[in-house]
């Protein structure tokens, strides 16, 4: 079918997201092909989602295998697919105990609940108010949107539900101010990711770490964006040392395919007791085969090695792009492969996702002025030399517009 045929069929979406008239047909590594059959070098990633790249046969065969074997089965019963899973993912991340959803929403309702619950199964039942950051992103449905410090998510969702402060990111003071008798936990972001690629500064995490160590207030992680290798590490708040008492992931652990966990330590296990929290989907075979390909291929092909080298390359180069564009690249940011430039007042950080679409080259906004740039955690030098270069060619082309 042509993109004019199928452009005509978008007429029966809901018109909440702003896609540009093309279509995407297919993907194989770090490139992704419109419906024209033209070619991308995908730096958007899916948003930070595709791991191991487009289309990698391991994973496609494992999923499709999968599929042909046991799909679903409902949590009414275990999966041998989603013990395994269970097993690799708690020992990989560190944690004890996985809640399996779908999302990373979904994964973050998950730990809004936990951290609900565990002061009212311990019988301190006002402990309900729950801390977040102004800039930050947990997700869209009510409770998520609840705890993301993003008014313009909240247009129109009125009333939130009670019990969520926003506090200044970075800013541990902020935290200790807002703690009462009444806080139950804590929740942030590594770094925050779709607020713009802000990372936390230098001895923040641990700074909140040690105030939830004396207040007993819980430490939940939103490492949606930041997990599964994307920073050079596994988990983002290992550059820190810091351990919460629970994560979300979701995102990059699918490598595509959509899966969302909540990982827990054993002291805040009894928080979610038989029949508190559950969903139909989540932690079924087909998902979990999908996780579990995604973590062979990190492994064995090295991944997080990769992330290292190849974001640390990317990062010099975009470095030196800043310096010679100074006039319309203000900064860069970020860890690993999850890097953004932010644009100077003026330069309109979506025209530039634009220009650089035109050439070939996707990446996607966060935080409004910033272009992201999250690859598959395969990506090689000489693609990143390639999109370097499409960035050298489009910057120059970009108008000012007044801010
Ligand atoms: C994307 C994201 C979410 C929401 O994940 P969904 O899978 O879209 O529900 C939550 N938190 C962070 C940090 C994210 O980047």
């Amino acid at each position: 079918m042509s993109t004019a045929e199928l452009l005509a069929k978008s007429e029966s979406l809901i018109r909440n997201y702003r896609q540009p008239p093309l279509v995407m047909v297919r993907g194989a590594g770090r490139r992704i092909f419109d419906a024209e059959g033209k070619s991308y070098l995908d730096f958007a990633g899916g948003i930070a989602v595709l791991s191991v790249g487009h289309a990698h046969p391991k994973l496609a065969k494992r999923i499709a295998e999968q599929a042909a074997t046991l799909m679903h089965a409902s949590n009414l019963f275990y999966s041998d697919v989603a013990l395994q899973y269970a097993e690799r993912l708690t020992r990989i991340c560190g944690f004890d105990r996985v809640y399996f959803c779908n999302s990373g929403t979904e994964a973050n309702e998950a730990m809004f609940k936990l951290g609900r619950r565990y002061f009212y199964e311990k019988g301190e039942k006002n402990r309900t108010q729950v801390i977040s950051t102004i800039n930050g992103f947990h997700g869209r449905t009510l409770g998520a949107l609840a705890l993301t410090g993003q008014p313009k998510y909240h247009a129109g969702f009125a009333p939130m539900i009670p019990g969520v402060s926003h506090v200044e990111y970075g800013n541990i003071a902020a935290i200790v101010n807002a703690t009462t008798a009444d806080t139950a936990a804590i929740i942030l972001e590594p770094i925050q990711a779709e607020g713009g690629i802000i990372v936390a500064p230098e001895g923040y995490l641990q700074a909140v770490r040690e105030h939830c160590d004396k207040t007993g207030v819980l430490l939940l992680l939103d490492e949606v964006q930041t997990g599964f290798g994307r920073t050079g590490r596994f988990l983002g708040a290992e550059w820190s040392g810091v351990k919460a008492d629970a994560i979300s992931l979701a995102k990059g652990i699918g490598g595509g395919f959509p899966l969302g966990a909540m990982l827990i330590r054993e002291k805040v296990a009894a928080a979610l007791p038989t029949g508190s929290h559950g969903s139909t989907f989540g932690g079924n075979p087909l998902a979990c085969a999908a996780g579990l390909a995604v973590l062979d291929i990190l492994e064995e092909e090295d991944l997080i090695a990769n992330t290292v080298k190849v974001g640390a390359w990317l990062k010099e180069a975009l470095q030196s792009v800043a310096h010679d564009h100074a006039d319309c690249v203000a900064e860069v940011r970020g860890q690993g492969l999850l890097l953004g430039l932010r644009m100077q007042p003026g330069f309109d950080a979506v025209a530039a996702v634009a220009a650089l679409r035109g050439e070939g080259l996707l990446a996607s906004v966060a935080g409004g002025d910033v272009v992201r740039l999250a690859p598959a955690l395969n990506v090689t030098v000489a693609e990143c030399e390639e999109a370097i270069s499409l960035l050298r060619k489009v910057l120059p082309t970009l108008k000012f517009a007044s801010a």
